[in-house]
């Protein structure tokens, strides 16, 4: 069986006094054995979130890596340097880093390549635009993402994909319980085709945008739906302890 997880992503937001909210996440992480808790601070945060969930069920993790391990790539972090500071997890190909930063999902692919030779596991997001869906193109634009964003090599532990379209990030707006078992029926069937169905079926699939607490059980009632990767509701420990709750 998979097992469930609730990832954070702070993205650009935290500064140390938020280290609280990582202490506060520990008995709630300890009173769901059957749910991993990952939370994705910005990278400043990474080794002093680490040293606040040790001893924790807690996890931490990056929210992008570079293809290389090391050299002259001014601001950037590899892989090896996030799990130096501790880091177990690492998110790649959010649909910020691709629209902020023009990452491609050949980009991404390498990126997950360098996460797996550091020994993270890989998030990888795929999510349709408005315009996207309203075309009716949401299977196919997920379809493509996931085949130039996932390298072979894939294993049930080292990947994990999320399904975020990018309408419903930041927006309050989610898909329907239809839309979202569609996509991650699709997601599930092309992994079983592509890794076999060992693999494919042992991948863990999580849904993002505009989760919160209050909307989680439902969501997490989904066919294939294995968690959720988690935004502005992962900020505050009370919040993202209500959608722990929900996957326990
Ligand atoms: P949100 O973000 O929960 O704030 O919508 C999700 C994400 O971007 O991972």
């Amino acid at each position: 069986m998979r097992r469930k997880l609730a990832a954070g992503n702070w993205k650009m937001n935290g500064l140390r006094a938020a280290l609280s909210e990582i202490e506060a996440l520990a008995p709630k992480a300890a009173a769901a054995p059957g749910c991993d808790v990952l939370i994705c601070p910005p990278a400043t945060l990474i080794a002093p979130a680490v040293t606040a969930a040790t001893g924790s069920e807690v996890m931490i993790g990056g929210q992008d890596c570079h293809a290389e391990a090391s050299g002259a790539h001014t601001g950037d972090i590899s892989g090896l340097m996030l799990r130096d500071a501790g880091a177990s997890h690492v998110i790649l190909g959010h649909s910020e880093r691709r629209e902020d930063h023009g990452e491609r999902s050949e980009d991404v692919h390498a990126k997950v390549e360098a996460a797996w030779n550091a020994d993270l596991i890989a998030i990888i997001c795929v999510g349709e635009s408005l315009d996207q869906r309203e075309a009716q193109n949401t299977l196919d634009i997920v379809g493509a993402q996931m085949s130039l964003s996932i390298p072979d090599g894939v294993t049930g532990l080292n990947t994990v994909i999320a399904y975020e379209p990018v309408w419903a990030i930041g927006t309050g707006k989610v898909p329907t319980t239809d839309q979202i078992g569609e996509v991650h029926d699709f997601m599930r069937a092309r992994l079983e085709r592509r890794f076999g169905a060992g693999v494919g079926r042992s991948v863990r699939l999580l849904y993002g945008g505009s989760v919160k607490a209050s909307n989680a059980g439902e969501i997490f009632r989904v066919s294939n739906v294995d968690g959720a990767l988690v935004g502005g509701a992962s900020l505050k420990a009370a919040e993202f302890g209500g959608i722990i709750e929900a996957l326990a």
